[in-house]
């Protein structure tokens, strides 16, 4: 503590914690619009990171950093999304190119190591005071006065007086856990075990570069192949499953593979790279994302659920809500409070878009609609639409999303009838019990 009063505060326009997407993005606009900007990272990069497929509306934010041609040579092309159910005995593969709109038919598989790299380095280069392994341990408030950060940066405490600060310290959820306003959501009580391989049998030609999404009893895997050969492997399934493991990390890893025979076929030859990690703590949001010169971005504000990719699209969108709403709160205060609340309900909203999908993804009734693609109404095109991450594509897509909610509460009432029906065959697309 008296080492902390000795420290004199150096000043700064917008003081960000953490450079993942959401904060390299926000500091990237800052600086490029003139601010000072002090982006701090409690890691060295290039450093590992999960979640490595995104989505094709990823592209033109790109594209406004001015940093996708990088990411043009080294990722993997994603012309689609492949689903695999044993439920059904089949694979479904959708191509982004038959989406509603189509002007983003792919994106990238990444290393996050590499991709959020290239974004840190960007925000540096657009004049952002970029610092690595600077981990910040408090932020205070007081009222007047500006916020104090607080960091220790190669055992040294540093202090910074910041006019605004944007917490983008992703999963860590630096100010959502200050503050006290971090709930676990109900609706997803999930957890993650992943790891990487080599020699994973991949599909083959346009659509090597495809995520597949792969049922199973206990959850879904996915299979993201990147450009260097290595696939990413993770699985997905509820917390209770891994509360109730009795091997270490990696053999209940391998079990769970073992339990897919699509999944063991395609790493049947496979070699695993480095370590398997398992991920609890799944799915949570803050429950105010702004307030008195802070906000949140990212995973800081919410984390949902890594099924549709849409981790670091958000992230990246909400860093560029971010920017937008800080530097007209510092040009125009007096339009502060209408700024933020317009940024908490377009970050809540751009969420909301995809939940809906989310929470209902291991419902038989889902499965059986993803699994069986019809384009009535242009449906299946709205849906790809969405799934390419086009949350704003207006009501062409909207009413047709509509549609599909309708057709999946038929689907599912259908179901309920067939559960009760004494007609075994009838009872399609249901889930057989976790570890029969
Ligand atoms: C199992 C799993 C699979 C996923 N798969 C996908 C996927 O396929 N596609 C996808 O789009 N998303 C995926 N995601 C989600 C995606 O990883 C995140 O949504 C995305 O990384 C969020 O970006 P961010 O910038 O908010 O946070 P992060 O990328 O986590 O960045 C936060 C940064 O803050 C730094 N930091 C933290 N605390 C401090 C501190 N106190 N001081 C200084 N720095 C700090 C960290 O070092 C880090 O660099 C997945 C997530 C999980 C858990």
């Amino acid at each position: 503590m008296a080492e902390q009063q000795s420290v004199t505060p150096a000043d700064c326009d917008v003081f960000v914690v953490g450079g993942g997407p959401a904060g390299a993005s926000a500091a990237a606009v800052l600086a490029q619009a003139g601010l000072h900007v002090v982006l701090a990272d409690k890691d060295k990069h290039p450093r590992f990171h999960i979640g490595e497929s995104l989505l094709p509306h990823n592209l033109p934010l790109l594209d406004r950093l001015g940093v996708r041609d990088q990411i043009e040579t080294s990722g993997m092309r994603k012309h689609g999304i492949e689903f695999v159910s044993p439920y059904h005995g089949k694979s479904v593969r959708y191509d982004f190119g038959h989406a509603l709109d189509k002007r983003f038919p792919y994106s990238f598989q990444v290393r996050r190591s590499s991709f959020d790299e290239v974004l840190l380095r960007n925000a540096a280069a657009k004049g952002a005071e970029v610092l690595e392994e600077c981990r910040v341990s408090n932020i205070t408030f007081s009222n007047p006065g500006d916020p104090v950060v607080t960091a220790n940066m190669a055992g040294e405490t540093r202090q910074w007086r910041a006019r605004f600060v944007i917490d983008a310290s992703g999963r860590e959820t630096f100010l959502a856990s200050q503050l006290g306003v971090k709930e676990r959501n109900p609706h997803n009580n999930s957890a993650a075990v992943y790891g990487h391989f080599t020699n994973a049998r991949r599909l083959e030609g346009r659509d090597e570069g495809h995520i597949t999404i792969v049922w199973f009893d206990h959850g879904w895997f996915w299979f993201i192949p990147l450009s260097d050969g290595t696939t990413s492997v993770g699985a997905v399934c509820p917390a209770e499953v891994f509360k109730n493991r009795d091997a270490d990390i990696e053999s209940f890893f391998r079990t769970l593979i073992a339990s897919s025979p699509e999944m063991a076929d395609r790493l049947g030859g496979a070699i695993l790279q480095g370590e398997v990690t398992a991920t609890g703590n799944y799915s949570y949001y803050a429950k105010r994302l702004t307030g008195d010169r802070f906000l949140l971005a990212g995973d800081a504000a919410a984390f949902l659920d890594p099924v549709f990719s849409t981790g670091v699209y958000l992230a990246m969108l909400s860093g560029f809500w971010a920017a937008e709403a800080v530097q007209g709160c510092l040009t125009r205060p007096a339009k502060t409070v209408k700024l933020l609340h317009r940024y908490e309900v377009r970050t809540r909203a751009a969420a909301a878009a995809f939940t809906w999908f989310i929470y209902r993804i291991r419902q038989p009734a889902m499965r059986n609609l993803f699994m069986s693609p019809r384009n009535m109404f242009r449906v299946e095109e709205a849906v790809l639409a969405l799934l390419a991450g086009g949350i704003f594509d207006g009501w062409r897509v909207q009413a047709r999303l509509y549609i599909f909610r309708m057709i999946y509460y038929v689907t599912k009432f259908s179901h309920l009838r067939f559960r009760f029906s004494k007609d075994p065959r009838r009872n399609v697309g249901g889930i057989r019990a976790v570890g029969s």
